[in-house]
């Protein structure tokens, strides 16, 4: 008798499990769902009504499905899990993913899970015209430099152009995207107390096997040429090389956009690229150079690039007080960029 209910109550346990399993919850991990709620009071505003009792969200130690998604892949959004119609969203609970993120950086990756999940939206690689991603929904799958958690910041018109063109992908481009009204220069290649500030990072080539150098030509007067070579290497995937350059842009109106102008001469490129990066970061996070990496804008030909334009929308007021220029020379051949003429000035 005794055994008899021993492999009744083993039975009904494994059963309970198994219906845990394959049934919908209605779980929502108590960390993600005011994320959730914020979600579908955004799309309230829009128009666009969901039922929170329709999705389930887990904090999980590793994903429940194990193929279709990228190896760096922090979270996944279904509409239809498993081919079961249920909305589910998994996000990995590591530090990286979740642990050390800050509201609004968990914010912008629950948004896109559930753009996949609630809005049943795919990935784009659409951009704006200084070539960051047009929508929340990018992904690195199509070929952006796109990290959806830091695609907006604090600028409430950034954040809100980003909403809108989630519950609706004919948003136009927004107003941001086109301010021409000079205000002044904050940044200009030939004064001295930039031309200190620069430093290299090799990428991908500890040992420096493809000898990147960097050097700065300050002998004839005017601007410093700038200029970042390589002998090129074996290295597959290829190293790259990055100089940066970071300095305070305080006192702007809200919403001011940057623009960096720049001559660029790229010559031995066969098969890699440069790159200009534009981008800033709060004060707190001046030391890691992983938070904002986005607005990198990439070109593969050889040749000059005269008063080569790349911009940086929609500055915080209040927070943004780091920015940084950044040029990256990528190649497995003999190449260098040189940079003449950097001029970055403020909009309104
Ligand atoms: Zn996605």
């Amino acid at each position: 008798m005794k055994k008899a209910t021993l492999f009744l109550f083993i039975t009904l346990t494994f059963s309970q499990l198994t219906c845990t399993k394959d049934a919908f919850t209605g779980f929502i991990h108590p960390e993600m769902r005011p994320f959730i709620e914020d979600f579908i009071e955004e799309g309230k505003k829009r128009g666009v009504e969901f039922d929170i009792e329709d999705i389930e969200s887990f904090l999980v130690n590793e994903f429940s499905v194990q193929e279709g998604f990228s190896e760096t892949a922090c979270g996944l959004g279904w509409y239809d899990y498993e081919n079961t119609g249920r909305r589910r969203i998994e996000v990995l609970n590591i530090d990286r993913c979740w642990g050390n993120r800050s509201r609004i950086e968990k914010e912008n990756f629950m948004f896109h899970e559930l753009g996949h999940a609630f809005l049943e939206r795919d990935h784009i690689g659409s951009t704006l015209p200084n070539e960051y991603p047009k929508s929340i929904m990018c992904s690195t799958d199509q070929g952006l430099d796109c990290s959806n958690f830091t695609i907006y910041h604090d600028t409430e018109p950034m954040r809100t152009y980003y909403l809108d063109e989630l519950f609706n992908e004919n948003t136009p481009l927004p107003e941001y995207t086109n301010k021409n009204e000079y205000i002044r220069t904050v940044f200009k290649g030939e004064a001295q107390e930039y031309s200190t500030n620069w430093e290299l990072f090799i990428v991908g080539d500890p040992d420096n096997l493809s000898n990147f150098q960097f050097s700065q030509d300050t002998s004839s007067s005017g601007t410093p040429t700038l200029t970042l070579s390589t002998d090129g290497s074996s290295l597959s995937p290829p190293a790259s090389a990055v100089i940066v350059n970071r300095f305070d842009v305080t006192d702007i109106a809200s919403c001011s956009n940057l623009k960096a102008f720049s001559n660029i001469r790229a010559e031995g490129m066969t098969d890699g690229e440069f790159q200009v990066g534009l981008s800033l970061r709060e004060r707190t996070t001046v030391d890691s150079l992983n938070r904002f990496s986005l607005g990198l804008k990439k070109e593969t030909a050889n040749g000059f690039y005269e008063n080569y334009l790349h911009e940086l929308y929609c500055l915080s007021s209040e927070k943004t007080d780091v920015v940084s220029i950044s040029f990256t020379l990528e190649s497995t051949t003999a190449a260098s960029i040189t940079v003449d003429n950097l001029l970055i000035n403020l909009y309104e």
